[in-house]
């Protein structure tokens, strides 16, 4: 398979959904991790697809919200502890992952946790149509209440091993204990919930010695938080940078004996510009309105949903009106070229929309109305350019 840097070259081929560079699922992206580490505990039934990582019988994993592979190289003065770590990304490669699509929250959690890519979990957007109801749920914040073991019916990674005798932990913040995210996505084992930073490093480090096979998840959510408002580059983002590189190395210095610590990200971010020519609003916009019975996903990944009849419509008038701004999938077209996977679940099929639409270039496609929060943010992500799509793998071994 060609490495991410090469499939992202500065002049792409002509622009075809093809064109678009696919997430490695099954070889590097990261609903391939946990079931790695999981294999290399003897979890039964896992593959070890992430073919560079050695097995340990200890294995923790942080997962820092929105640090990019891209967002992390550009940064060394910020984070000089994860800077020195780079040369161990991928077991050794130097090479990043891939989040999956759309590199959003809610489908990158939901595949770390189920070692599942989209299409199969069936949290493909941030916000997706539910077939049975029509209406849009929002992936992240789990509204409107659907239940979740029907939403999301596979096992995590986390219970597997848990019932393989692998002592599995997650910690991170306490408002996430009882989410049905947090159900689906990263349930299995111990939930502990702890306020800062520092006590999840140190809890973390304390959870992976309870064990003589543990697999641990922690998360630090404020490097995201910080690129939404400020931007990339805001000081902000790099004072963030800089605490999560300090617990990254909190966490490294306690390690008990027999580990491996892989810092990862759940999708990277891209700073839009504040004017009409990179923020297109569909609220404004007749052309890319007519015939669509629902907006869904987000301003970087699209899933538009036709009234009935209209899909053939809607994909012709959005590719005409987006151009060379975005890839333009029929529903078809993108489950064809793997976007969400190699598989679809017949349950997940009419959660994707009837047209999908990824951002090429640094541009959104905001809705100021029916989305006034998410369109005014500064830092985004969600489709499939390396600067958002990569994401570090570092490993730190005791
Ligand atoms: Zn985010």
């Amino acid at each position: 398979m060609a490495q991410p840097e090469t499939a992202w070259g500065p002049h792409p081929e002509p622009l075809t959904v093809s064109s678009a560079p696919t997430p490695e699922y099954g070889s590097g992206s990261l609903a391939d991790l946990l079931p790695t580490l999981a294999a290399g505990l003897g979890v039964p039934d896992m593959n070890a697809a992430i073919t560079e990582l050695t097995p340990a019988d200890r294995n923790c994993v942080f997962l820092i919200d929105g640090l990019g592979w891209e967002q992390l190289k550009a940064h060394p003065e910020d984070a000089p502890f994860m800077t020195s770590l780079l040369a161990t990304s991928r077991g050794g490669t130097g090479r990043p992952l891939t989040a999956g699509y759309p590199a959003t929250t809610a489908t990158s959690l939901a595949s770390v946790g189920t070692g599942l890519p989209p299409g199969a979990h069936g949290l493909p957007g941030y916000t997706v149509r539910n077939p049975d109801t029509g209406e849009l749920m929002n992936q992240l914040r789990w509204q409107p209440w659907t239940q979740p073991g029907v939403w999301q019916p596979y096992p995590t990674v986390f219970q597997l091993a848990h019932a393989a005798g692998v002592h599995a932990a997650q910690v991170s913040s306490p408002t996430f204990q009882n989410t049905p995210l947090t159900r689906v996505a990263l349930s299995g084992g111990t939930f502990l919930g702890r306020l800062t930073g520092e006590d999840r490093m140190d809890l973390a480090a304390e959870q992976l010695a309870a064990g003589d096979r543990s697999l641990v998840y922690t998360y630090f959510a404020e490097v995201d938080g910080a690129g939404h408002r400020f931007g990339v580059d805001s000081d902000t983002w790099r004072g963030q940078l800089m605490y999560a590189d300090r617990l990254v190395q909190r966490l490294a210095e306690q390690l008990p004996p027999r580990s491996a610590l892989y810092v990862t990200a759940d999708h990277g971010m891209i700073d839009v510009p504040f004017d009409e020519q990179h923020r297109i609003d569909f609220d404004e916009d007749w052309e890319l309105s007519a015939g669509v019975a629902l907006l869904g996903g987000e301003g970087r990944a699209r899933h538009v949903y036709a009234v009935p009849g209209a899909a053939n419509d809607v994909l012709t008038c959005w590719r005409e009106v987006l151009g060379e701004q975005f890839w333009v999938a029929s529903r078809d077209e993108a489950i064809a070229a793997g976007w969400f996977g190699p598989h679809i679940d017949e349950r997940v099929y009419g959660r994707i929309g009837d047209v999908v639409a990824a951002a090429r270039d640094d541009v959104l496609l905001i809705a100021s109305e029916r989305e006034p929060k998410e369109s005014a943010m500064v830092g985004n992500h969600g489709s499939m350019t390396p600067a958002e799509q990569l994401v570090p793998l570092l490993e730190v071994r005791s």
